[in-house]
């Protein structure tokens, strides 16, 4: 089975890598079709491209959308999508809007229990002044040694109802998916174990999305347990998903599996690429 990674983050959202260092990567470990799938951001897509084509690696344009369902943040994946397209552009605009000042509350609740600067402590690890995120927050609490880690800063500072956590207004189920095929793109409910709802949410979750034209799930990625690859391929089949396959790579010494190194989509599934000609 050709190695297909299908998710992971530059620093045009809150990866470390640039994308044609990520491209790079991608060829060295062994990637063979490889997507770059950046927060509510498609600013990254031409360089991308253009990274993987000298590389001769297949490149898939993807971009990962946030999304509010049901009070907590979803993640929802477009892979093949145009990135041209006024209403996924626009639309990710919109949702791009307001993330400085929601980095601003943040800091200033996290100066409140002691730990100030943080804004500017974030700032410096921001590679697009439009996509301030909790993971620049996180890597600047690390580096100032109040948290030991990623996992550290986002129990105890970072995650939501922690301390230093401010919601924000993200888009919809709807949105989203409406965007992604708009750019003619598939839309793929990202790390589905990731959340915590109650089983009757996840069902009303897959059956929505389902409604709207959402066509995978992502069973075999970073998030996820061995034992998840299988309960979710099970999911897949059982709602009629294609499964999609991707590490969620953010950067060297960072994530927990390191791009191209997943194992395979369990057996019995049907991968959200089998119709693709790449
Ligand atoms: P934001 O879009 O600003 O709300 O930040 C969300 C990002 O934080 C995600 O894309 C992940 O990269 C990161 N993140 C969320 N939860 C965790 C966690 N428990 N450990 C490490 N990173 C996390
Ligand atoms: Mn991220
Ligand atoms: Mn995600
Ligand atoms: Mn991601």
């Amino acid at each position: 089975m050709r190695n297909f990674d299908l998710h992971s983050h530059s620093n045009v959202s809150d990866g470390t890598l640039t994308p044609t260092a990520l491209a790079e990567r991608a060829k060295s470990n062994g990637v063979d079709v490889w997507a770059m799938t950046d927060h509510d951001e498609i600013g990254g897509i031409a360089e991308a491209r253009v990274a993987a084509k000298a590389l001769d690696l297949p490149y898939v344009p993807g971009v990962e959308i946030s999304i509010t369902w049901s009070g907590q943040t979803v993640h929802i994946v477009g892979l093949q999508i145009d990135e041209t397209n006024p209403i996924l552009v626009n639309g990710l605009a919109s949702v791009r809007g307001g993330r400085e000042q929601r980095a601003r509350e943040m800091s200033a609740q996290l100066e409140k229990i002691g730990i100030p600067g943080a804004f500017e402590g974030a700032l410096k690890f921001v590679g697009n002044p439009d996509l301030i995120s909790r993971t620049h927050f996180a890597r600047y609490l690390i580096e100032s040694g109040v948290c030991s880690n990623l996992q550290d800063a986002f129990t105890h500072y970072l995650g939501d109802g922690a301390q230093g956590y401010v919601p924000h207004r993200w888009a919809t189920l709807q949105n989203a998916v409406e965007w992604i095929r708009a750019a003619d793109g598939v839309a793929v409910i990202a790390h589905p174990g990731r959340y915590k709802f109650t089983e009757m949410q996840f069902d009303a979750l897959f059956n929505e999305f389902k409604e709207l034209g959402g066509a995978a799930i992502e069973v075999t990625t970073g998030s996820h347990t061995p034992d998840q690859y299988d309960y979710y391929a099970k999911v897949a089949n059982t709602y009629g998903f294609l499964a999609s396959r991707g590490s969620d790579f953010h950067g060297p010494g960072e994530s927990r599996v390191e791009l191209g190194a997943l194992p395979p989509l369990p057996s019995g599934v049907r991968p959200v690429w089998h119709d693709w000609h790449i």
